[in-house]
C-alpha cells in the first residue's frame, strides 16, 4: 500500500517529486518517506491533512493523480483537520473521508454514495457536509467530533460487499478518528459489511446490534424543532390545521409525514421521484401532491420541510416562499451564506438545519454506548428545547437563528474541549 500525504501549510517542501508542483506551505509524503522543509509560521493546531491511499502501482505519482492536484487546491480553503481519499481500483471503491474538527471527540458523520459528476465535486460536497457535524455534535450535547465520507458512483451500479469492505478497512486505518454511519445511498445492512472490517461504525442494524435506520430519529427530532419553531412564531406548538410542505419524501420526509399527519396537519408533499410520492400517498392518502417545486414553494404553506439535498434555499425560493416557517431534514439547506439573512428580513423563521435534523446523529452516537432506542429518543425530543433556546437567543442578540446556533456549538466546542487539556493520568 503506497500513501501519499499532503499536510498543510507549516512547511514547504524543498524536494518536490519530479513533475509536481504544490502550492506554498505544503508537505508532501511519498510512500512513507517525508520531504519537510522550512518553517512557514503555522499557527499550532491549524495542522490539515490530506491522505491519497491505494495500491503502490495505481498510485506511483501524485503528478498524475488528479484527487492529489484536486486536494491541493481545496486544501488551500479548507480548514478541515484531515482529509483521506480512498482508492481501490477493483472493487471500484473511491471515496474520500473528511474529518473537520475533533475538538468534542472522535469525528462521527455518514458516508454519502452518490454518482458524483467527476472528483471536484465529491470534494467541495465531502468539504461542506463535514463542516457542520461537528456543529451538530457540539449543539446535540454530544462527546463527538464531525465528519463525512463520499463514496463515488451510482450505488445502483457498483455497490458491493468488496467495495464496502474495501471502504471499512480505509475507515479502519483511522483508528478510530473517524466514525461512519449511513447517509444518502448507504442503509444499515452496508454498515453491517463496513463493520466486518471495521470496529468505528455506527448505524447498523438492530440485528447486529445496532441503532437501526437513523432516518427515524431524525425525522423525529425535525418534528420537535417544528413544534418549538411554531410556538416561536406563532404562541403554540401545535400544527394541527396548519399547512406543511415536505420536500423530498425519501426516509426523512416520509417519516416527518408520519408525525405531522399524526399531530394534525395538512401535508403537501413534492418529490422528484413519482414513485417516493406513491408510497407515501399509499400511506397517508389525506396527503396532497404539489404538481412542481415551484408548485409547493409558493402555494399556500406555513411551514416549508426541505427533506431532499442540500442548498433548497436560494434567493430565488426565499422570494417566493409563502410559509413562515422553514424546518426540514436536509444537510446544507441555504444555499450561500447570508441567505439567513434574506429569510429574516422577510420574517420567515428559519430552524437551522443541523440543530433540527441531529436526531439521526443522536441515534447512531448512542450505539456507541450499547443502543437504548427509548433513550435515543428521549435525547433527540431535545430538540424542541435546544430550537426554542436557538430562536429566542437569535431575537435578544438581534442575530439570525443560523448564527445563534454557530455561536453556542462553538462556546461548547471550546469550553468542553478546553478540558482536554488538564492532564490526566493513563
Ligand atoms: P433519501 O435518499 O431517502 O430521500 C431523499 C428524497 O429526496 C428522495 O425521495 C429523492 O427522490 C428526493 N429528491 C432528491 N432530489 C430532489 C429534488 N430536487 N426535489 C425533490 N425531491 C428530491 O434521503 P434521506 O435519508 O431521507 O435524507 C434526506 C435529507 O436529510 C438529506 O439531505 C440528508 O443528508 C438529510 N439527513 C438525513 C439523515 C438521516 O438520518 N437519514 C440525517 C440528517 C440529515
Amino acid at each position: 500500500m503506497l500513501c501519499h500525504e499532503v499536510f498543510a501549510p507549516h512547511r514547504r517542501l524543498h524536494a518536490l517529486p519530479a513533475g509536481i508542483s504544490l502550492a506554498r506551505g505544503l508537505r508532501i509524503r511519498l510512500g512513507g518517506g517525508i520531504r519537510v522543509n522550512e518553517d512557514q509560521g503555522l499557527t499550532a493546531g491549524s495542522c490539515t491533512v490530506a491522505t491519497v491511499m491505494g495500491p503502490a502501482d495505481k498510485a506511483t505519482s501524485v503528478a498524475d493523480d488528479t484527487a492529489a492536484r484536486s486536494a491541493a487546491s481545496a486544501l488551500r480553503q479548507a480548514s478541515h483537520e484531515q482529509i483521506v481519499f480512498c482508492h481501490d481500483a477493483p472493487s471500484g471503491l473511491r471515496a474520500i473521508i473528511a474529518i473537520y474538527s475533533t475538538a468534542l471527540g472522535p469525528a462521527l458523520g455518514g458516508t454519502r454514495f452518490y454518482p458524483y459528476p467527476d472528483e471536484a465535486v465529491a470534494i467541495a460536497d465531502v468539504l461542506d457536509l463535514s463542516r457542520a457535524m461537528p456543529y451538530k455534535s457540539a449543539i446535540a450535547g454530544l462527546d463527538l467530533g464531525g465528519g463525512k465520507a463520499v463514496i463515488i458512483g451510482d450505488p445502483d451500479q457498483i455497490k458491493s460487499e468488496a467495495l464496502l469492505r474495501a471502504y471499512g478497512r480505509f475507515v479502519q486505518s483511522l483508528h478510530g478518528r473517524y466514525i461512519t454511519a449511513c447517509d444518502i445511498g448507504t442503509d444499515s445492512a452496508d454498515m453491517d459489511l463496513v463493520a466486518r472490517e471495521c470496529r468505528h461504525v455506527t448505524g447498523r442494524t438492530r440485528a447486529q446490534g445496532g441503532a437501526g435506520d437513523s432516518s427515524v430519529l431524525t425525522a423525529f427530532g425535525v418534528f420537535q424543532g417544528m413544534r418549538a419553531a411554531a410556538e416561536h412564531a406563532w404562541g403554540s406548538p401545535a400544527l394541527a390545521g396548519r399547512v406543511v410542505g415536505v420536500e423530498g419524501v425519501g426516509k426523512v420526509g416520509s417519516h416527518l409525514v408520519g408525525h405531522l399527519v399524526a399531530d394534525g396537519a395538512r401535508v403537501v408533499i413534492y418529490d422528484i421521484s413519482e414513485a417516493a410520492a406513491h408510497r407515501v400517498l399509499a400511506r397517508y392518502p389525506q396527503v396532497t401532491v404539489a404538481a412542481s417545486r415551484a408548485g409547493l414553494i409558493s402555494g399556500p404553506i406555513d411551514v416549508y420541510a426541505p427533506c431532499a439535498l442540500g442548498g433548497a434555499i436560494d434567493e430565488a425560493t426565499v422570494r417566493t416562499l409563502s410559509a413562515r416557517i422553514v424546518c426540514g431534514g436536509a444537510n446544507n439547506q441555504l444555499a450561500r451564506r447570508g441567505t439567513e439573512k434574506l429569510l429574516a428580513e422577510r420574517g420567515i423563521v428559519y430552524a437551522p438545519d443541523y440543530v433540527v435534523n441531529a436526531g439521526g446523529l443522536i441515534q447512531v452516537a448512542d450505539e456507541l454506548d450499547g443502543f437504548s432506542f427509548e433513550r435515543a429518543r428521549s435525547r433527540a425530543g431535545l430538540i424542541f428545547d435546544t430550537t426554542k433556546k436557538i430562536l429566542t437567543l437569535a431575537e435578544q442578540d438581534s442575530v439570525t437563528p443560523a448564527v445563534a446556533a454557530d455561536r453556542l456549538a462553538e462556546r461548547r466546542m471550546t469550553e468542553i474541549g478546553r478540558l482536554r487539556g488538564i492532564w490526566l493520568d493513563g
